[in-house]
């Protein structure tokens, strides 16, 4: 799966990621958590191929992704919903589905569209909507389908229940758990810490840039240090 080597990113001469180790283990769930600007999207844009990689590595099955573009990337497996979504709002749902689907045969639409709507029925519901138009639970939906059209192995997704009403968080995490018992890997950035820590598998704090904890989900449950000290728990 993925594997990232003493990874730093950033932008121009800023280094907004510094030495980041991280391996994903096929088929869990894994928070990268972290106050705002500790580096989270950075992170999820620098293995999607859209923030610069300074140094170290980035392996996804083995082989170094580090010069391979963001479309050759998606067409290895990895996926993102990003940080606020972006949308082609101006697109119906059922259109913006269809762009995650380009990348696939366009005999695969129907089924890999069908598969999103089992997942999230109202999106069904709603394909002939402008996406702007769309809740912004509605929205976080397209989003995730929209990147599940491209059939990956590993999907990120950036900030899921930023803005959501409990209920869709929780329609939304459900998902999620359906997805990675299909076997699927997901690397979720959220502030909604308490959350994540009840869902993940494996937990990743950052702090300015760096990593200050890594993991299971249930030693950073039981670790009242450093649910008090970085994920604002008491
Ligand atoms: P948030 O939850 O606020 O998005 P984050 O943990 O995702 O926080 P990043 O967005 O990755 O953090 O930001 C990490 C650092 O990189 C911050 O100092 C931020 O100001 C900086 N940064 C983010 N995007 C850019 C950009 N496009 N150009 C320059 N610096 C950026």
């Amino acid at each position: 799966m993925l594997e990232l080597k003493n990874l730093s990113c950033g932008y121009g001469a800023f280094e907004a990621v510094h030495d980041l180790s991280l391996a994903l283990r096929p088929g869990s769930i894994t928070g990268l958590l972290g106050a705002n600007g500790a580096g989270k999207s950075s992170t999820l844009m620098c293995v999607a191929g859209h923030v610069s990689q300074k140094s170290g590595s980035m392996l996804f099955d083995g082989e170094d992704i580090g010069a391979l573009d963001p479309m050759e990337r998606v067409r290895r497996g990895i996926a993102i919903s990003p940080e606020g979504r972006r949308l082609f709002k101006d697109l119906t749902v059922e259109d913006n589905l269809r762009v995650g689907g380009l990348i696939q045969a366009v005999t695969n639409y129907k089924d890999d569209r069908d598969r999103v709507i089992s997942l999230f029925p109202r999106l069904g519901e709603r394909l002939t909507s402008l996406a702007g138009n769309l809740s912004g639970g509605e929205q976080q939906m397209l989003a995730i389908g929209r990147a599940l059209m491209t059939r990956p192995r590993l999907i990120m997704i950036d900030e899921l229940s930023l803005g959501l009403m409990p209920k869709v968080i929780d329609l939304c995490y459900r998902a999620l758990l359906k997805l990675r018992d299909e076997g699927m890997t997901v690397l979720l950035v959220e502030q909604n810490t308490e959350r994540v820590l009840k869902i993940a598998d494996d937990v990743c704090v950052l702090e300015s840039g760096r990593v200050v904890w890594q993991g299971s989900a249930e030693a950073a449950r039981n670790d009242s240090q450093l649910t008090a000290a970085y994920l604002g728990m008491h």
